[in-house]
């Protein structure tokens, strides 16, 4: 039986990108403060911020998508060993084509960095009105802020890509968006109150 601490651990060393334990401390800290009840997550991995997301608390549910067929079977597997099935219901297949129903208080976004945009615009449909957008990856290693790090050119264009995504939150009309420069920049995005 591998431990809660483990999982995550276990997956970086197999160069799977879940979420740094200081970004996931500060969702989780959201979750148990706001009594978030309905997640929604785009990106399962193997399930790691799912399984620790459901493990705030047990009347918390869980809904995540992930298209790749490996990941999403060792995420079922691992749902399994964590006894999580009532709590995590896992999607398999692409979040940008699959139609996902209901209202969601805390939609976590965590996939493919040059779809947040689409992504953004997709489920905000199914946010709660009170509800929360959560974004990572916002400062993808510091090459946001730093791109001379790298000169490879398809990473140029992913961080041009973050960088679009940043303006269109902070220019967002509908949404006020702050910005966390911990773990890998993370972003909590509320509708705006009607005036
Ligand atoms: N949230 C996880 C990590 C997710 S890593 C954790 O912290 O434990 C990002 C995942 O998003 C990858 O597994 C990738 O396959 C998946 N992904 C990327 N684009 C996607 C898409 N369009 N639809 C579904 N999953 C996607
Ligand atoms: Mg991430």
């Amino acid at each position: 039986m591998v431990r809660l601490s483990e999982l995550g651990q276990q997956a970086r060393e197999n160069h799977i990108p879940v979420m740094q334990e200081e970004g996931l401390e500060l969702l989780l800290q959201y979750i148990q403060e706001k009594k978030v009840k309905r997640i929604l997550e785009i990106g399962t991995a193997v399930g790691y911020s799912a399984i620790r997301f459901a493990s705030v608390s047990s009347d918390i549910q869980v809904t995540t998508i992930e298209r790749e067929d490996t990941l999403y079977q060792e995420a079922v597997h691992n749902v399994e060993e964590f006894h999580l099935e009532n709590q995590i219901t896992l999607l398999h297949g692409d979040a940008l084509t699959i139609s996902v129903a209901g209202t969601y208080d805390f939609i976590f976004i965590d996939a493919a960095k040059s779809q947040y945009i689409k992504f953004f615009e997709k489920y905000k449909e199914n946010l709660a009105e009170d509800g929360v957008i959560v974004t990572d990856n916002l400062a993808f290693h510091g090459m946001v802020e730093h791109p001379e790090m790298t000169s490879n050119r398809n990473t140029r264009q992913l961080l041009q890509k973050i960088r679009n995504y940043i303006d269109f939150l902070k220019t967002n009309e509908e949404f006020d968006t702050v910005f966390y420069s911990v773990g890998d920049g993370i972003s909590f995005s509320t509708r705006k109150k009607k005036k």
